[in-house]
C-alpha cells in the first residue's frame, strides 16, 4: 500500500499496524499483535491500549499531508453515510468513507431511481423542519455538483376522512417559509383529470417539493466528497463486537483482513446496523420488504410524464404515493404499509406476483386509463424501521468516538444533507447528540 495514502485513510495491513502500533507505543511488534488480533476478531480494543496507540500514530502524519482536524471513518455510504462524509470533509476532517458494496447499490435503502422529498409531516415540526434544511441544502448542493437531482413538481396530497396529519402540518410548514395550497376538488379535478377523486376528503399542493434521483445523489455526494479530498474505500467493516466498558475504541478490522484505524467512527449502514451492533441498536433497526411497481404510460401519452402530474400521496386507509413519468421512467407506484421483516443481504429481491395484483388494483383505483398497464420494472427494497419512525442519531452508550445515523423508516432520504451536517457537528464535537433522536428515548 502506498505509505501516504496509507497515512491518510488510517488503512493497514495487518503486518503495518503492527508496526505502526509498535513505534507508537515504544513498544515491541509482540506487543501490538493482541490489539491486532482483537481488531481481527472484530473487537476493539479499549482507549489506552496499544491499538488506540496505533490510531493517533497515524494522526501525526497526516496532519502533516493535509488534515486540519480529526480522521473520521464513516461506515456506509447511503443517504445518511454519504453526505455526512462529505460535511465532514468541507469542514477539514480526514475523512474515510467506507462501503461494502458502493453508494446508492442495490441492497441499499438509498437505492433505486427516485424518492419523494415533502416537507409535511403532521405534528412533527422538527421533521418539517430538518426536511425545510435538506431542502435548500439539496438546492445549493445541486449547484455545486452541477448536476440535476431535485425536480420540484410539487406533491399533491390527497386525504380521507381524517385529514389531521395534513392539517396539522400546515402551520409548521409555513413558519419554515414553504408554500403549500389548499385546492378544491372541483378544482383538481378539473386541473388533473387524470386522477380520480373518488373519497377523497381534501388536496393540497406542497410547492416547495417533488422526487430526488436516489442512486444519482449517492453518485455525485461520493463524487463531491473524493473531489474534495476524501478517501472512498470499498471494504465490509467488522465492527466492534465485545465491548465492555470502553470510553473510546477502535481500530477497526475490515473483511479482508486489512485494517482501519480512526479517531471517530461513524455507523451509517442503514438497514445493517441492527445486525452489527446487536447489543445496543438490535431490534431497534428492524429491517422491512418492501414492493415497488413502475408502470408504463401509453404510447406518447404525456398526461403521467412530471410535465402534468405531481408527486401525490394518498392518504387513504393506508398510505399510497406514487412519481409520475419522466424522460425514460415509467409511473412509479408504492404502498408503504410495512412488509414482512427482510435480510438486507441475503432476502430474495424478486417481487411478488401478488404485490403486482394489488399495486394495479390500488393504482387503478385513482388513476382509471391506467388499471391495464404493463409493469415496466418491480423491486424490492427495504425500510429500516425505528419503534417510532424517527431516526437514530446518537452516540454510541459506552464509547465516546462512536456515533450512529440510521434507522430512516421509509423517508429519510431527502433529509440527507441536513443529516449529513448535523452528524458531522456531532462528530467534530461542535453540539452534542440530540435526545429527540437519541437511543434513550427506547429504553423504558
Ligand atoms: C422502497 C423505498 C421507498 C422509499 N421512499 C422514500 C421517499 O420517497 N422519500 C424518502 O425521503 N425516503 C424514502 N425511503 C427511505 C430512504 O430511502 C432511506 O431511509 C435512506 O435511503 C436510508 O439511507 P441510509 O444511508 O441510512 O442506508 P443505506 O442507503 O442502506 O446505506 C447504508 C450503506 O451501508 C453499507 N454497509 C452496511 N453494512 C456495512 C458494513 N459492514 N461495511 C461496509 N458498508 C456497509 C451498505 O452497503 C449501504 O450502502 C424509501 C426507502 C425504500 C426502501
Amino acid at each position: 500500500m502506498d505509505p501516504r495514502r496509507r497515512e491518510r485513510t488510517g488503512h493497514f495491513t495487518r503486518r503495518e499496524f503492527l508496526r505502526s502500533a509498535a513505534v507508537a507505543a515504544g513498544g515491541t511488534v509482540a506487543a501490538a499483535t493482541g490489539a491486532a488480533r482483537g481488531a481481527r476478531r472484530g473487537a476493539g480494543p479499549v482507549a489506552g491500549g496499544p491499538a488506540s496507540a496505533a490510531a493517533s500514530a497515524t494522526a501525526p502524519a497526516a496532519t502533516k499531508t493535509q488534515a486540519t482536524g480529526p480522521h473520521v471513518a464513516v461506515i456506509g455510504a447511503g443517504a445518511f453515510g454519504g453526505w455526512t462524509a462529505l460535511m465532514l470533509r468541507r469542514r477539514g476532517a480526514r475523512v474515510t468513507l467506507v462501503d461494502a458494496w458502493g453508494a446508492g447499490n442495490p441492497r441499499a435503502s438509498s437505492g433505486g431511481e427516485t424518492r419523494v422529498i415533502r416537507s409535511i409531516y403532521g405534528k412533527d415540526e422538527a421533521m418539517t423542519r430538518m426536511a425545510a434544511r435538506a431542502l435548500a441544502l439539496w438546492r445549493e448542493n445541486e449547484r455545486r455538483f452541477g448536476v440535476t437531482l431535485f425536480h420540484p413538481t410539487g406533491v399533491l396530497w390527497m386525504t380521507g376522512e381524517d385529514d389531521r396529519y395534513v392539517r396539522d402540518a400546515l402551520p409548521n410548514v409555513r413558519a419554515a417559509g414553504l408554500t403549500v395550497d389548499e385546492i378544491t376538488l372541483a378544482d383538481a379535478a378539473a386541473r388533473w383529470p387524470q386522477i380520480r377523486f373518488d373519497g377523497v376528503r381534501r388536496v393540497l399542493l406542497e410547492k416547495d417539493a417533488g422526487y430526488l434521483l436516489a442512486r444519482d445523489a449517492c453518485d455525485a455526494v461520493q463524487r463531491a466528497f473524493v473531489a474534495a479530498g476524501g478517501d472512498y474505500l470499498q471494504a465490509e467493516a467488522r465492527p466492534f463486537a465485545a465491548l465492555s466498558d470502553a470510553s473510546r475504541i477502535g481500530p477497526m478490522a475490515l473483511g479482508d483482513g486489512t485494517i482501519l484505524a480512526a479517531d471517530v467512527y461513524v455507523f451509517a449502514c442503514g438497514p445493517w446496523l441492527g445486525t452489527l451492533f446487536g447489543n445496543v441498536i438490535g431490534d431497534l433497526v428492524r429491517p422491512t420488504r418492501q414492493e415497488l411497481f413502475v408502470f408504463g404510460p401509453p404510447a406518447g401519452d404525456v398526461r403521467y410524464t412530471d410535465a402534468r402530474l405531481p408527486v401525490w400521496i394518498d392518504l387513504g386507509e393506508r398510505l399510497l404515493y406514487g412519481i409520475p413519468a419522466s424522460g425514460i421512467r415509467g409511473f412509479k407506484f408504492g404502498d408503504d404499509t410495512r412488509g414482512a421483516l427482510f435480510d438486507p443481504t441475503t432476502g430474495d429481491r424478486t417481487p411478488s406476483a401478488e404485490g403486482a395484483r394489488a399495486a394495479r388494483l390500488a393504482l387503478g383505483r385513482r388513476f382509471p386509463a391506467l388499471k391495464d398497464a404493463p409493469i415496466v420494472e418491480a423491486s424490492v427494497c427495504q425500510y429500516e424501521n425505528t419503534p417510532d419512525g424517527r431516526f437514530i442519531i446518537d452516540r454510541h452508550p459506552r464509547a465516546a468516538n462512536v456515533f450512529f445515523a440510521g434507522g430512516g423508516s421509509g423517508h429519510g432520504f431527502k433529509h440527507g444533507p441536513a443529516i449529513g451536517e448535523l452528524v458531522a457537528s456531532m462528530a467534530l464535537g461542535e453540539t452534542p447528540p440530540d435526545p429527540a433522536f437519541g437511543l434513550a428515548r427506547f429504553a423504558t
